[in-house]
């Protein structure tokens, strides 16, 4: 694949982006501060299941925020739209991820699943006998998607657990506005835990392309969830999954995406491919400095934008099919 046009412009964009310095590590989840600033890493999967890699695409780190698509997904498809829609908004807010001033005015919803409060709830809707059950139902959806069955990192999950005082107010308001139910630590375990799972860039690249190709993970043929509900995770991505850059990345990149805070983005394009990029310095909003210049060039390199009117996407892959 070396010489192929899509290899060549990541190489060509790795190269450029390397020496970047801009931005920092997250230090507010203590174990994330020891992330080394150079780990960088692009990942492309197409729906055909083509892969064009460069970089650090076997560095592991914690998802974090990147989970947050998936277990919605998974509280959608376990609980149905209606019951989700009366606990979790799908308004964009363009506050930080973990903004503790809103709750809706009128519902005392959670604005939506993309920032951390709407997180929590949705995760605390994941049914299960007990904790452990439920834990392991979310591992195993996560494996669809990655195509192999996921870890913890505990020091990750232990570290955020005992300085994630923020997320623990946001959850005891939910719950005095009956947005959560049940026992708050057992939710709040279950939420760090999700966002403590081991990843690399090449699953995320594998992750993005599943939503891309409708539900069914493109390496190894398993649904990972009903094609029904791609819809609501592209949407919510598209419209809330970039912190308060959502609208300029709507804007700049055109593409539904999320972002956490190791350092990791995706992005779809829908029924075409998937894209992650994996660099651990972040800007002021929260997302990772190389990780959005990156795409910002794929997009426009590519033609990637959901609204530009110079290429259909059918010609994209076209293209990258040669
Ligand atoms: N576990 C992190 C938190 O709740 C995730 C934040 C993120 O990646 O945006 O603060």
């Amino acid at each position: 694949m070396a010489d192929h046009f899509v290899q060549q412009l990541i190489e060509s964009l790795h190269e450029k982006y390397l020496p970047c310095r801009e931005g920092k590590v997250a230090s507010y989840i203590p174990e994330l501060a020891k992330a080394n600033p150079d780990w960088f890493g692009i990942s492309i999967v197409t729906v055909d299941g083509q892969r064009f890699e460069v970089g650090d695409i076997d560095q592991t780190f914690t998802i974090q925020s990147i989970s947050k698509v998936f277990t919605y997904g998974m509280a959608l498809a376990e609980r149905g739209r209606e019951t989700l829609l009366s606990r979790v908004g799908v308004e964009p807010t363009g506050d930080p991820f973990n903004s503790i001033i809103r709750l809706d005015e009128n519902s005392k919803r959670p604005d939506n699943p993309m920032v951390n409060a709407g997180a929590i709830a949705t995760t605390s809707l994941i049914p299960g006998k007990d904790i452990t059950d439920r834990l392991n139902r979310i591992l195993t959806m996560f494996g669809q998607y990655i195509g192999r069955t996921p870890y913890i990192d505990v020091p990750t999950f232990l570290s955020e657990r005992t300085s994630g005082d923020r997320n623990r107010a946001l959850a005891y308001l939910m719950r005095h506005f009956s947005m959560i139910e049940g026992d708050i630590d057992l939710a709040l375990d279950l939420y760090f835990q999700q966002c403590a799972i081991v990843v690399n860039c090449q699953d995320l690249g594998v992750m993005a392309a599943t939503i891309a190709n409708r539900g069914v993970n493109p390496c190894t043929g398993e649904r990972a969830i009903e094609s029904d509900y791609i819809r609501d995770l592209l949407s919510t991505m598209y419209t809330c999954g970039m912190y308060n850059f959502a609208g300029e990345w709507a804007y700049k990149v055109g593409l539904p995406a999320k972002s956490g805070v190791s350092g990791g983005i995706i992005a779809v394009v829908p029924n075409q491919l998937g894209i992650a990029v994996f660099s651990p310095p972040l800007d002021g909003n929260g997302n990772s400095v190389r990780g959005i210049r990156v795409c910002e060039e794929l997009s426009h390199g590519l033609d990637l934008h959901m609204f530009s009117s110079q290429m259909q996407c059918q010609q994209i892959l076209d293209r990258i099919r040669g």
